[in-house]
């Protein structure tokens, strides 16, 4: 149902209501366009060894390396970029996708999308107008930067390799609209330690917890408070190489939370939010979360909660929102690691703020039953989500900011 609602929202509000104005012509492709020619792209489990989501397994950053090396290689739509090391020393790197032909010209796209960051740079008001005609709507997602929300890790495996297989409708319309940058993790670092210490621990007492050293060298988990300070590299390489160079309108920084309460969180937030906001960003952040879930609970996902997290007060966590970015966070509930776990329907928590995760209500419309609850459940909601996320960014695009 909502892959029709995705698709009739994508063909006619926005083509329907397009104004009439000439469009420049677009500068030619680059001389070297010809590109890769279309090879068979690789399946996540042809690098892993196992599909992601699979219970109990984990794999070290170099083989998620490995494998976005390989899709971007074999695929037209998928670029590779390593923008730096990690405090540790391995590659930190990010992937664009979008259509062969937005990433031929992406130089073009960049430097429009720069004029819409900063509109003092256009002289007439039909120049601001025309970057509005040809831009795309520009989404940075970043995952894993807390190494023990393992689904973090492979989430943007599964998410990468659907982007770059899928010939349906929607998908096309994301490629053609959206430029995607894909962070697949903010701390490869800790993806490695939590894998390590994870495959070494299985079969023991010790199975699913917590590795005994900070996943982060030097901040653990406060390297997600560092949107203000910059102290650690990783941050660094985020923000000078891509927030400050595409600007992006849409980011969605991908969590897990607790295994007792929601199954997935997403925006509103809870108040307080930061006066300092321009309040069209808090209504985007509104808007785009209640859609996803909206979109999510048509799926048939059970358990999605909105309006019971806050996370918009302080600007330790959110760079975006004081640089022309809504900011989606979204939290999705954990298992042990990689281990399954059980979780009764009478154990869900009735403290939660806002909700109460055994009953219905308006920003929790739909309780989960309780049950199994896996990492395969962890990456099917991350990456849905994520999925949802890109096609709602299409929908505002075809030279508009994004709905
Ligand atoms: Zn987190």
């Amino acid at each position: 149902m909502l892959v029709a609602l995705a698709g009739t929202l994508l063909a006619a509000p926005a083509l329907a209501q397009r104004p009439r104005t000439r469009r420049p012509a677009p500068p030619p492709p680059p001389a070297a366009a010809t590109r890769r020619p279309a090879a068979v792209i690789p399946t996540p489990r042809s690098v892993l060894g196992f599909e992601p989501g699979d219970d109990r397994k984990l794999v070290e950053w170099p083989v998620l390396v490995r494998y976005f090396e390989a899709l971007a290689k074999a695929s037209d739509r998928v670029d590779y970029r390593e923008l730096g090391k990690t405090t540790l020393g391995v590659p930190f790197i990010a992937l664009v996708i979008s259509s062969p032909q937005n990433l031929r010209r992406l130089d073009y796209y960049r430097q429009v999308n720069a004029g819409l960051a900063d509109p003092r740079s256009f002289r007439t008001s039909r120049a601001a107008r025309e970057a509005l005609q040809n831009g795309k709507t520009i989404v940075l997602i970043t995952s894993s930067v807390h190494s023990t929300e393992v689904g973090g890790h492979l989430s943007p495996v599964a998410l990468a390799y659907r982007l770059a297989t899928d010939t349906g409708a929607t998908t096309r319309a994301i490629l053609d609209n959206v430029i995607l940058w894909l962070v697949p993790s903010l701390n490869p670092d800790g993806v490695t330690i939590v894998a390590k210490w994870y495959n070494r621990t299985i079969g023991t007492t010790a199975e699913g917890t917590s590795p005994p050293e900070l996943y982060h060298h030097y901040t653990g988990h406060d390297n997600n408070r560092d949107w203000y300070a910059f102290t650690q590299v990783e941050t660094q390489l985020t923000v000078d190489s891509l927030y400050n160079v595409w600007h992006p309108q849409i980011v969605h920084d991908i969590h897990q939370m607790g295994s007792y309460g929601a199954r997935l969180f997403l925006p509103p937030y809870l108040d307080p939010v930061e006066p300092n906001v321009d309040p069209l960003l808090i209504d985007g952040v509104n808007a785009l979360g209640t859609a996803m879930a909206w979109e999510l609970d048509g799926q048939g996902k059970t358990g999605i909660s909105i309006n019971s997290t806050y996370d918009a007060w302080t600007p330790a966590r959110a760079y975006q929102h004081y640089h022309g970015g809504v900011r989606i966070l979204s939290e999705t509930a954990s298992a042990d690691l990689a281990t399954p776990i059980d979780v009764p329907f009478d154990r869900l928590q009735a403290r939660e703020r806002g909700y109460n995760p055994r009953e219905r209500s308006w920003n929790f419309t739909n309780p989960w039953r309780g049950g199994r609850w896996s990492l395969r459940d962890i990456v099917s909601y991350q990456t849905e989500g994520a999925y949802a996320r890109r096609a709602r960014s299409a929908v505002g695009a075809n030279g508009r900011m994004p709905t």
